[in-house]
């Protein structure tokens, strides 16, 4: 454990917000204690911004974006500074996974692997910073023509704020394409999770992205994004999060109807059916569910089998479950990590709860583990169905309910029921039955054969009310842009 005094990593400016290049101490005078979710220890401390931080750092970034801090930059300038940033983040991988993994909880593997994934991530929108252009036309009748073109500018000021369970993948979906697409930034870290958001203000400092266009604002959500969703000098929010907070956001945000990109919550199914290898599905059935502890939104919650193999797939995801290593960050091997918070458990705990009571049968887990730090069992449910609380709401932990189907209608009926639309996947052999069911599936992403793959090449967003919008490829770029028509008279 890190000594308090001398601070929790020479890559943090503790209990400081980042404004105009600048570290400075809230003006709310207000910090709270940054708690390690593997040993309940406090350690170290994070600033909690107020109103007059919110105000200050919106005063800032509007000056910025009118002076052109960012835009007056060739668009290779600013291509070569974002590829600098994915740089220096790759440079400091051992020390940014070690403090994800302090913050979230997840193994250090894990967040090493999602710190890569996020250098991938800059480096994608590095090259995008210098295509963002438009399309011309001629346009009119032989009499009077005209010469139109699209220019493609930047939104403006985005608030980009961001859930704690995968925070450095959360920004670079967020800040990567805000940046190539010329805007200037706040962004509000979830308060569970604050460290590397931290660091990576300061990492982009030191990339060369001028003071001012990268802003840095942590705090409690209900103060600090509140202030910045209803704030007018703010022209986008760019939001991870739960789907209820998402609905907050569309209200505050109608004040003066600044554009809105919502990535929220999923209750993703995984559809197995009959003919699948279950030799390679069972264990990327269970990393599909249970990865990051469940603390994932695409996780694969409902699993759907069918009946001729519902309970051998029940059965086998379990048995992978139980062997499962769940430890601290740092033990050799650990795959589960504890999760994030008091509150995230007793959530959890709360759920299983519930289905007991609603008729659910545990096959494994169900239960906290140890006595100290927040870690619970990879849990699986039976005698689950489509009513129940666990199965309609997210849980996000690592709580699996297993239901069996007799036809595939059935199954994509059932994987469409749910207010959410987020991701899927189908496990078969059969690349027709695969296909048909990808096309049927109401959700922003079909896996076949896996589960949660992806990349910053293509779109990942929500139907229904896992939300508006998509980060990643170049609808991510077109989230952070306006379109603006030029058109000429041409006289002849
Ligand atoms: P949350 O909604 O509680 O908080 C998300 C962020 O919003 C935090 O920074 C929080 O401080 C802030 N916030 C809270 N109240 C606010 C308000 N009134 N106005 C503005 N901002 C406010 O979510 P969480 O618990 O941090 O994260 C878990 C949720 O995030 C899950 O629902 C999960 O599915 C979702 N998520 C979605 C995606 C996706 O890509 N769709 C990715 C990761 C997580």
């Amino acid at each position: 454990m890190t000594d308090e005094n001398e601070g929790i990593s020479p890559l943090l400016h503790e209990g400081s917000l980042l404004i105009d290049g600048e570290w400075v101490a809230p003006l709310s005078g207000e910090s709270s204690p940054v708690i390690d979710p593997g040993t309940e220890e406090r350690i170290g401390t994070v600033g909690l911004a107020g109103d007059a931080d919110v105000e200050a750092a919106v005063a800032v970034a509007r000056q910025a974006f009118a002076e052109e801090r960012w835009m007056r930059l060739s668009a290779q300038q600013r291509s070569a500074i974002i590829w600098k940033l994915s740089d220096l983040i790759a440079e400091n991988i051992d020390e940014l996974a070690r403090l994800e993994s302090l913050d979230v909880g997840m193994p250090e593997p894990t967040a090493r692997a999602m710190i890569g994934e996020a250098v991938n991530m800059y480096r994608y929108f590095a090259g995008w910073a210098d295509k963002v252009y438009g399309v011309s036309a001629e346009i009119g009748p032989a009499e009077m023509r005209f010469q139109g073109f699209t220019r493609k500018e930047p939104v403006g000021v985005a608030a980009l704020i961001t859930s704690w369970n995968a925070p450095m993948i959360g920004n670079a979906m967020k800040l990567g394409p805000a940046l190539a697409a010329g805007c200037v930034t706040i962004l509000k870290p979830s308060e569970e999770a604050s460290l590397t958001t931290l660091a990576l203000g300061g990492l982009a400092l030191k990339a060369g992205v001028p003071a001012g266009v990268v802003n840095v604002l942590t705090g409690v959500g209900g103060v600090v994004g509140a202030a910045l969703t209803g704030h007018d000098g703010v022209d986008k929010v760019s939001f991870t999060g739960s789907t209820a907070v998402g609905r907050q956001i569309v209200e505050a945000a109608a004040g003066n109807l600044k554009k809105l990109s919502l990535e929220l919550g999923g209750k993703s199914p995984m559809i197995v059916l009959p003919d699948a290898d279950l030799e390679a599905a069972l264990p990327a059935l269970a990393v599909g569910m249970f990865w990051n502890s469940g603390q994932i939104c695409t996780s694969g919650t409902r699993l759907l089998a069918h009946a001729d193999i519902a309970d051998r797939v029940a059965e086998g995801v379990a048995e992978v479950a139980r062997n499962m290593k769940i430890g601290y960050r740092t033990e050799p091997g650990v795959e589960l990590g504890p999760l994030v918070s008091a509150r995230q458990l007793g959530r959890v705990e709360d759920y299983v709860a519930g289905a007991k009571e609603d008729g659910a049968t545990v096959i494994t887990g169900g239960r906290r583990t140890g006595d100290r730090g927040y870690y619970y069992e990879p849990t699986v449910l039976t005698d689950v169905d489509p009513s129940m609380r666990v199965v309609k709401e997210e849980v996000f932990g690592p709580v699996l309910g297993v239901m069996s189907w007799s036809d595939v209608d059935e199954a994509v009926a059932v994987a469409n029921d749910t207010s959410y639309g987020l991701a899927s996947s189908v496990w078969t052999r059969d690349v027709n039955a695969a296909l048909t069911v990808a096309r049927r599936i109401r959700a922003g992403r079909v896996n076949i054969n896996i589960h949660r793959a992806g990349g910053v090449q293509l779109p990942i967003g929500g139907y229904k009310q896992s939300g508006w919008g998509r980060e990643c490829g170049p609808e991510g770029i077109s989230e952070f842009l306006e379109t603006k028509s030029v058109v000429t008279r041409i006289w002849t």
